[in-house]
């Protein structure tokens, strides 16, 4: 756990969260904010800042791949969009890997 990391608290059970689907090594949970009907944040329990991180360990990597589909079944979604917002330019503001799972709507292309 990282110290003052939000979803490692979350992970920790420290704040609460809306849990959608949790495994050994994954939690996925209801966005507070949400930008669509179907909103959901998967995250690795062990703390990485972001994809470029996660990246290298292919074993947490493909967990996280796992809990992306698990949380899209879920959710009732066969159609979503996946985000990893990487670094302040891309918009992420949370320094713990997390992939946005978005449905529910129709997604418009390009993004922000
Ligand atoms: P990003 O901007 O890609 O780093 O995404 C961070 C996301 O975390 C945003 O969509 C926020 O709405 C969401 N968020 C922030 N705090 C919480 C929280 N306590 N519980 C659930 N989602 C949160
Ligand atoms: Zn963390």
């Amino acid at each position: 756990m990282a110290e003052d990391c939000l979803f490692c608290k979350i992970v920790a059970g420290e704040i609460p969260a809306t849990k959608v689907y949790e495994d050994d090594d994954t939690l996925a949970f209801a966005d507070l904010n949400p930008q669509a009907p179907v909103h959901v944040l998967v995250v690795p329990k062990g703390h990485f800042a972001d994809i470029v991180e996660l990246s290298r360990d292919t074993a947490a990597g493909g967990a996280l791949l796992n809990a992306i589909r698990a949380t899209a079944e879920t959710s009732g979604l066969r159609e979503f969009r996946t985000v990893f917002n990487t670094g302040e330019a891309a918009g992420q503001t949370v320094f713990h890997v997390h992939a946005h799972v978005l449905g529910g709507r129709r997604m418009e292309w390009p993004p922000g």
